[in-house]
C-alpha cells in the first residue's frame, strides 16, 4: 500500500520522522561523544561504547499499543527504505533519513515452526528463526545495513568522500560487509582480514565475488581482530566489525521481529544465541530492553548464550555465580565447528556484562544465561535439525544442543517455549558435515559420527557390460532402453520397492 491509501489518522507516524539525539557512550567511563565521526572507543579510557538516544523519552509519548500498530501498519507499506530492518527506525538509528538507507533484503527472517518429530527428539518445544536467509546469508547483514547506512550518510550529506571500510571476520562479517560496500562502490571501498585457512571457502568466497581486497592473517580471528583494532586507531578507515556501535542498533531489530511475530506476546519465551564476538547477544538484550521501555511488550524474555568447549570464555566468566568475584579471563581456542562463533577473547564482552546486569535489574529476575555444549553435540543437533526439514547451520546446531543442555540444567522447564538463532545458512558449512559423513574429523575437533546421521550418496553399480550414457555421448534406441530399464530395475532393488 501506499502511504496515502491508509487512514489518515494512521499516517500520521506510517513513515519514521528523522530525530533522535544519538551519542556515542562509554560503557566504562559513561563519557559521551557526538556522532558525527566514527569512533569505536572512548576517548578517555579506551573501553568499547554504545550508542544512546538522549532523546530516547520522546518515544514513550506514543503508547506501546501504538507502536505495535505502527509496525504492524508498516508491513503492508511499500517504500523500499522500511522493508527492511528500518521498519524500526525509531528505536535503532532515527537519525538516518529515510534516502540515506541501504535495503538489500536483510531482515524479517521467518520463524520456523520446529517439526512434531523433531521436538520429541530433543525433548523441547521450540522454532529456529532462519537468519541465514539473509542476503550474504548470516545474520550480521543486519548490523551491516545500519552501519552502511550510516557511512552512506556521512558521504551523501556530509561529504564524507571515499571511505575505506575494514574489518576481521570468522567469515559472515566479511562476507556482509563486503556486500554491503561493494553497493556503495566507488564511495565505499571494502578490504577485509580472515584467518587463514579458517574461514570455509564459501565464505571466502563471497567478498572476493563482491570485489573486496581479501587478506589471509596467520592465526586465528583474535589475531586478526587486534590487527584491525591497532588500524582503526591509527589509519582512516571504516571500522565493520562489531566492535561499531551502529552494527549493535541493526541487529537489535532480532529482537524487534521476534517480538512482532509473536504479536508481542513474549511470556514464557527463551532466546538462545550463538556467542562468538558477543555482539548479537548484546544487540538481543539491548533490543528487548528498549520494547520492554516503550511499553511494545510487558515481559522480558529468557536469553540464553551458547558457547562451544573449544571457545568459552563467556561461559567461563558466567560459572562464577557471585557477580563481585566473577574474573575476566580470555582464553585459547581450539578448533570448532562453531566456527565462526571461535572467538577466545571477544570484544563485546563489557557489553554483555553490563547489558545482562540492566536485563536483569528490569526484569527483577535472573534471565541471561550462558550454558556449554560440546563439538559433538553442535554436529549432532545440526544434523538432525536438518533431517528433519531445517535449514541449519553449525552454530544453529550449537543453539539447539544448548537448548538440549538448558533444559537438563532447568534453565528451562516445562512450558516454555525456545527460539533457537539459527545465525547463518547451512550451505556456508558443507565441509563440517561433510567431515562428519567421510568420518574425517581432525582428532582436535573431537567429533564421532553417528551411523544413523551419515548419508552418502550411492553408486547405481550392477550395470555390467551395457553401453552407459556419458556427458556428450547419450544412448538412443534400444541401447537407450535397455539401460533405463535395468537402472530402474536396480534402483527398485535399492528402494525395495513393489511393481504396481
Ligand atoms: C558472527 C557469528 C556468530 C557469533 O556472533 P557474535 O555477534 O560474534 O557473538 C554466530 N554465528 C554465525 C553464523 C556468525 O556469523
Ligand atoms: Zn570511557
Amino acid at each position: 500500500m501506499r502511504v496515502e491509501q491508509f487512514a489518515p489518522e494512521d499516517q500520521k507516524h506510517l513513515l519514521p520522522q528523522p530525530g533522535g539525539d544519538l551519542i556515542y557512550r562509554c560503557l566504562d567511563c559513561g563519557t559521551a561523544q557526538g556522532i558525527d565521526q566514527l569512533v569505536y572507543t572512548c576517548p578517555e579510557c579506551g573501553a568499547v561504547l554504545l550508542i544512546e538516544d538522549r532523546a530516547f523519552e520522546r518515544l514513550k509519548e506514543v503508547p506501546g499499543h501504538e507502536w505495535q500498530r505502527i509496525f504492524d501498519l508498516r508491513r503492508m507499506l511499500n517504500v523500499p527504505a522500511l522493508k527492511g530492518i528500518f521498519r524500526y527506525a525509531e528505536l535503532m538509528a532515527p537519525v538516518i533519513p529515510l534516502d540515506s538507507v541501504l535495503f538489500l533484503g536483510e531482515g524479517h527472517t521467518p520463524l520456523v515452526e520446529a517439526s512434531e518429530r523433531l521436538k520429541q527428539a530433543v525433548g523441547a518445544d521450540f522454532c529456529f528463526k532462519n537468519d541465514g536467509q539473509n542476503p550474504s546469508a548470516s545474520f550480521k547483514d543486519r548490523g551491516m545495513a545500519v552501519a552502511l547506512s550510516y557511512i552512506n550518510y556521512l558521504v551523501k550529506h556530509q561529504d564524507a568522500g571515499q571511505v575505506l571500510s575494514i574489518c576481521a571476520s570468522t567469515g559472515d562479517t566479511s562476507a556482509a560487509a563486503a556486500l554491503y560496500a561493494a553497493y556503495l562502490a566507488p564511495e565505499v571501498k571494502s578490504a577485509v582480514l580472515l584467518p587463514r585457512g579458517k574461514v570455509t571457502p564459501a565464505q571466502l568466497s563471497q567478498p572476493l565475488g563482491s570485489g573486496a581486497q581479501v587478506f589471509e592473517i596467520p592465526g586465528v580471528f583474535d589475531d586478526c581482530m587486534k590487527v584491525v583494532e591497532y588500524m582503526a586507531e591509527r589509519f582512516q578507515v571504516a571500522l565493520l566489525n562489531s566492535k561499531n556501535p551502529w552494527r549493535i542498533l541493526g541487529q537489535e531489530s532480532y529482537s524487534y521481529e521476534i517480538a512482532q511475530d509473536l504479536d508481542y506476546g513474549l511470556a514464557g519465551r527463551v532466546v538462545l544465541v550463538p556467542i562468538g564476538n558477543a555482539g548479537n547477544i548484546s544487540a538481543v538484550m539491548s533490543g528487548f530492553m528498549k520494547l520492554l521501555e516503550l511499553n511494545i511488550i510487558d515481559q522480558l524474555p529468557k536469553v540464553i548464550g551458547v558457547q562451544s568447549e573449544h571457545s568459552d570464555p563467556v561461559f567461563r566468566y558466567y560459572q562464577e555465580k557471585d557477580p563481585d568475584k566473577r574474573v575476566w579471563r580470555p582464553v585459547t581456542v581450539q578448533p570448532s565447528v562453531a566456527q565462526a562463533a571461535m572467538i577466545g577473547n571477544p570484544v563485546s564482552m563489557p557489553r554483555v556484562v553490563e547489558l545482562a546486569r540492566r536485563y536483569e535489574e528490569l526484569a527483577g529476575a535472573e534471565r541471561v544465561f550462558v550454558v556449554q555444549v560440546s563439538e559433538q553435540a553442535i554436529m549432532d543437533h545440526m544434523l538432525l535439525a536438518n533431517r528433519h526439514g531445517h535449514v541449519v547451520c553449525t552454530q544453529g546446531g550449537e543453539s539447539l544442543a544448548g537448548l538440549v543442555k538448558a533444559i537438563e540444567a532447568g534453565v528451562v522447564g516445562p512450558g516454555e517455549k525456545a527460539i533457537c538463532d539459527a545465525t547463518a545458512h547451512h550451505l556456508k558449512f558443507l565441509g563440517f558435515q561433510q567431515m562428519y559423513f567421510d568420518d574425517a574429523f581432525p582428532e582436535e575437533f573431537e567429533v564421532e559420527p553417528k551411523p544413523e546421521l551419515m548419508n552418502q550418496p550411492q553408486e547405481v553399480a550392477a550395470l555390467g557390460e551395457d553401453e552407459l550414457p556419458a556427458p556428450g555421448r547419450p544412448l538412443a534406441g534400444e541401447a537407450f532402453d535397455k539401460f533405463v530399464e535395468a537402472t530402474a530395475a536396480e534402483l527398485a532393488r535399492l528402494l525395495d520397492l513393489e511393481e504396481r
